[in-house]
Order: C-alpha cells, then sequence, then structure tokens
C-alpha cells in the first residue's frame, strides 16, 4: 500500500514539510517534544527539540557491581545510613531507606555536603510497574553541583524528546546510545564531572562538563553543559554553580536508588 507520505515524497511536497507535519500526514502522532522552545547556543536544535532524532537503542552487558573505592566518599551504603542527606527545603526527609534502597519521597533530596569536581557512581531502578509515558514514567535526576541534571526517566520502549531521556544532560544533550535497562531493573551511572570555572569577575572561563557512562556505556564524552539545567530553556552561567550539593529529583514518580559515592576530584 502507498503512504500518504511516499505519494508526497514523489510529489517534491515534504521537503517544505516539518517533521510533525509529515508525520502526521502518514496517520502517526506527531513526535514528544517542542517546536517553540529557544534554539540552544549552537543554533542546531531547539530545547526539547520534537525533531531532534532518538539516540540509538544498545543492549548493555550484564550488570557489573561497583563496590566504593577506598577513598570514596559513601553517600548511601548497604546500610540504612541517610546521615549524608537532608531535603531541599530542610524539611525531615520524606524519602525512606530500607536495605540500602533509598525510595524516592516529597520533595528533592540532596547531599549535606557540597562538591566541585567529582567522580560519581549511583544505581538507580523505575518501577517494574509500568504508569504513565513519556516524562510521566519512571522520572527523577542526578543534579551535579546542584544545578546540572543528568536525567533519570524509564527510557525502556518509552519515546519522549530526545533531550529529555534516560541520561541525558537534560534540554541540552541526547545520550549518544539508549543503554536503558527494562523497568524494575537496577542500572548504574558512572560519572566524571568537572565543575565550571569563573574568572574573579565572575565571567565563566571553563563550563560544567560530564563524561557519562550508563550501564557501563559510553553516552557522553566530555559534553559541556550550555548552562544549569531547566524546563524549556537553559539557564544562565552564576559563579554559585562552580560548587553545590549532589541533588536528586522528585518527579512525582517512585523511583529507587542504591551504591551510591563520589570521590572528591582535585579539591
Ligand atoms: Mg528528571
Amino acid at each position: 500500500m502507498v503512504s500518504i507520505r511516499s505519494v508526497l515524497a514523489v510529489a517534491g511536497v515534504v521537503g517544505a514539510m516539518g517533521w510533525s507535519a509529515w508525520a502526521m500526514a502518514d496517520g502517526q502522532q506527531s513526535r514528544p517534544g517542542y517546536d517553540d522552545t529557544p534554539m540552544q547556543p549552537d543554533g542546531v536544535w531547539r530545547v526539547h527539540d520534537s525533531r531532534r532524532p532518538q539516540p540509538r537503542v544498545v543492549a548493555p552487558s550484564a550488570f557489573v557491581a561497583a563496590p566504593a573505592p577506598a577513598d570514596a566518599v559513601v553517600l548511601l551504603g548497604a546500610g540504612d545510613d541517610l546521615s549524608a542527606w537532608q531535603m531541599d527545603d530542610g524539611r525531615p526527609l520524606s524519602w525512606s531507606v530500607a536495605g540500602g534502597v533509598l525510595q524516592s519521597g516529597k520533595g528533592y533530596l540532596r547531599t549535606r555536603a557540597e562538591f566541585g569536581d567529582v567522580q560519581l557512581h549511583l544505581e538507580f531502578a523505575t518501577p517494574s510497574e509500568v504508569k504513565g509515558e513519556g516524562q510521566g514514567r519512571g522520572n527523577s535526576g542526578v543534579f551535579l553541583a546542584g544545578v546540572f541534571e543528568v536525567q533519570v526517566l524509564d527510557s525502556f520502549e518509552n519515546p519522549t524528546y530526545a533531550d529529555g531521556q534516560a541520561a541525558a544532560l537534560y534540554g541540552q544533550h541526547p545520550p549518544l546510545v539508549n543503554a536503558s535497562r527494562p523497568p524494575g531493573e537496577w542500572q548504574s551511572y558512572d560519572i566524571v564531572f568537572t565543575a565550571p570555572r569563573f574568572a574573579p569577575d565572575g565571567t565563566l572561563s571553563a563550563p560544567a562538563v560530564a563524561t557519562v557512562f550508563h550501564n557501563g556505556v559510553l553516552v557522553h564524552h566530555a559534553r559541556p553543559f550550555w548552562g544549569p539545567t531547566a524546563h524549556k530553556r537553559i539557564a544562565p552561567y552564576a559563579p554559585s554553580t562552580a560548587r553545590g550539593p549532589l541533588r536528586l529529583q522528585d518527579h512525582g514518580n517512585p523511583v529507587r536508588f542504591r551504591n551510591i559515592w563520589v570521590r572528591p576530584l582535585g579539591d
């Protein structure tokens, strides 16, 4: 059967139409994302661009345990000690822990300590019972220096805008590939983060940079952040972003975490 899209292509019409238009002409849903958000600073894609290609799916190898090395700061170990953590707003902890597994609660959780450059390891699992779609499925996030988000999401057969899926530098850079495991399974992030640098007058001299492995697969190779993370925009750099707590996002979906450790670098 000849599709409307192929007819339009033959007629030379497709080139003049945006993706959303020809996707809909083909009877499909338009892609999730936005067409009215600001362009990113390099002028190639919009923030959360609906036309940005989806990363290729790569099945990771079997889970590899990563116990904390001797010089790591253990933020969440095998026990139920949450003394390294507090709520963003200072209220009593609404996140719970049992058997070394942290369950998200209401509000962002943050470390009491602040960090600059770090090596970070953490493990997370989105709910095995799949609920919601797109950004509403297993959404959380890991905020480096308090403000630079590596997205946590159930991105196993769950389309969303490319720069919003699991392991994206949210709203800025999609992961090189989608190395997500199925919902409910433990997954890992290994992140090397270089905090931004500022001149004495407060101007940016070097952006924040992240190298990220998702389930052992490289998904960002020394990738600079355009700025602090925001929704539908990119926030401006400020000297206050040179250092900050590790923050875990509450996005209204239950997400579990375990085995979280950092190695502060160069402090
Ligand atoms: Mg998030």
